[in-house]
């Protein structure tokens, strides 16, 4: 076996070995990696794994946005014990996804858990394609706000239009000038949940409409660090410039598979990921 040969064996192992430890250290259930930052007093934020949970301590109990996926249950639970004693009262929910709502059932039986109506219809639907767990849906909803009223402190959850999806809430702590997006932004490129009734039309006036409405400074997004309003507005802009490039392209005569293509290119897709499955056949369908 010559040296070169043999190098290139040895990596192949390792790189065999590297994937089997992955492998089985997921299967072991092995605790996903989450860290909590401080937003403002009395407000956590914890990212990692599935989107970011909100944590608004009361003296009467905790407020929740969000509880990732059924798998972070015990992990959420523990930086929970390391930020306050109070138990989880109430979870305001952003929208159907499993990521986001995938904890639901862990929370039931000792906590209220609030979404808009149609975030809970797309989950007794069974709307989401790739969804490992079927989410518990929420036992209490609204069409266009809920105000929430815990130890002194009040939390609103509001629709204000279709974006992400049919059914997302923008969650507001009037008190702290803070908001949570769920994935109305997330990320660095909007993901349109077509069949979860997104739209990549109205998302820009769904936002124009929370950054008119709601007197805030700090953005906790559903995905990726917490920013700023104008950092809401430059994502805002981002997916106003979606809009134009996908609509210029369809009517050059460009096909789905065309804009795919330029898809990946400039904003980042990866072939047959999410994007193509939910986004472009709508986008194809909305922009004409
Ligand atoms: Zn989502």
């Amino acid at each position: 076996m010559s040296r070169t040969l043999l190098l290139r064996v040895s990596a192949g192992i390792l790189f065999l070995v590297g994937g089997w430890i992955a492998y089985t250290q997921n299967r072991g259930g092995a605790a996903p990696q989450l860290t909590v930052n401080k937003v403002k007093d009395d407000l956590y934020e914890i990212e990692g794994d599935g989107g970011n949970v909100a944590v608004y301590i009361t003296n009467e109990g905790l407020i929740l946005v969000d509880d990732k996926y059924e798998r972070d249950h015990e992990a959420i639970m523990e930086k929970l014990k390391g930020i306050s004693n109070q138990p989880v009262k109430y979870i305001l929910s952003t929208h159907y996804h499993e990521d986001h709502s995938g904890g639901n059932a862990k929370f039931l039986s000792t906590a209220e858990i609030i979404s808009t109506a149609n975030a809970r219809k797309n989950i007794v639907n069974r709307v989401q394609s790739n969804a490992g767990i079927v989410p518990s849906p929420a036992r209490v909803t609204f069409t266009q706000e809920s105000d929430l009223f815990l130890g002194g402190k009040e939390v609103r959850a509001r629709f204000f239009g279709r974006g992400h999806t049919n059914g997302d809430a923008v969650i507001y702590f009037p008190a702290l000038r803070t908001i949570h997006t769920g994935d109305l932004m997330a990320g660095n490129t909007p993901l349109i949940d077509y069949p979860g009734g997104g739209s990549l039309v109205d998302w820009t006036a769904t936002l124009d409409e929370v950054m008119h409405d709601l007197d805030f400074d700090v953005v906790i997004p559903g995905h990726g660090a917490v920013t700023t309003k104008p950092g809401l507005l430059a994502y805002r802009n981002g997916v106003e410039r979606l809009q134009n490039r996908v609509r210029g392209l369809i009517r050059e005569g460009k096909s789905a598979d065309d804009v795919g293509k330029v898809m990946i290119a400039e904003y980042g897709w990866v072939d047959k990921d999410l994007h193509f499955q939910w986004s472009l056949p709508g986008m194809m369908t909305e922009l004409r």
